[in-house]
């Protein structure tokens, strides 16, 4: 069985970007997208076989699951809580971009 490592899960509330970084690496951390660590913060430590990259795409799985959760009225707290490595802020994006989709094909 593939062993398990502790990584971390970051946001930068400043870009609304979120990231995995090592759990070892125990300095400040940088947001990838502006190299800034003012407004990132620490969301959860996760335990992987590998680091869940980030721009990973969406599954149609997940995307049925924040849809359906969406119209249920659950909150994208509590989608992001049944989403491996997605947060709260990413669950949004991703709503947005599904209706933009559906807005170009004529949905
Ligand atoms: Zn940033």
């Amino acid at each position: 069985m593939p062993k398990k490592k502790e990584y971390s899960h970051y946001l930068c509330k400043d870009c609304e970007f979120d990231f995995i970084v090592p759990a070892i690496l125990k300095r400040k951390v940088n947001c990838p997208k502006c190299a800034d660590s003012i407004y990132v913060e620490k969301l959860m430590d996760l335990w992987l076989e590998r680091p869940i990259n980030y721009k990973r795409p969406w599954t149609k799985e997940e995307d049925e699951l924040i849809t359906l959760g969406k119209e249920q009225g659950y909150t994208y707290e509590q989608m992001s809580k049944s989403l491996l490595g997605r947060s709260p802020q990413s669950v949004r994006r991703r709503l947005q971009n599904i209706r933009k989709d559906e807005a170009n094909a004529g949905v």
